[in-house]
């Protein structure tokens, strides 16, 4: 995985995503606000990219990985908390190699 963010919020939520469309040669992630879950949640998009993948146009994200029908949208920084919808604060980046 890529570069993850830490955001924090005055409610005491914490949340280490990518805060916005990653791409990489590991593959693509989106991150979604979920208001079934409350949280924030790093979706994969596509497969890593092989030199013959034509476009590194992202899909969007088809559904919460915690469970199909859950309400959610995507999230880019700033956006809000999704357990009190005040907005998030950017803390520390992180490089995370898996
Ligand atoms: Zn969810
Ligand atoms: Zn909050």
């Amino acid at each position: 995985m890529g570069t993850r963010y830490t955001f924090t919020c005055q409610c005491g939520y914490r949340a280490t995503v990518a805060g916005d469309y990653d791409i990489s040669e590991e593959g693509a992630t989106a991150t979604i606000s979920c208001r079934t879950c409350k949280r924030l949640h790093d979706v994969a998009l596509m497969p890593p990219f092989t030199s013959l993948a034509p476009s590194p146009r992202p899909q969007l994200p088809t559904a919460c990985p915690k469970g199909r029908g859950h309400d959610w949208r995507l999230w880019a920084h700033p956006g809000p908390c999704p357990r009190c919808g005040a907005t998030m604060r950017l803390g520390e980046m992180l490089q995370l190699w898996d």
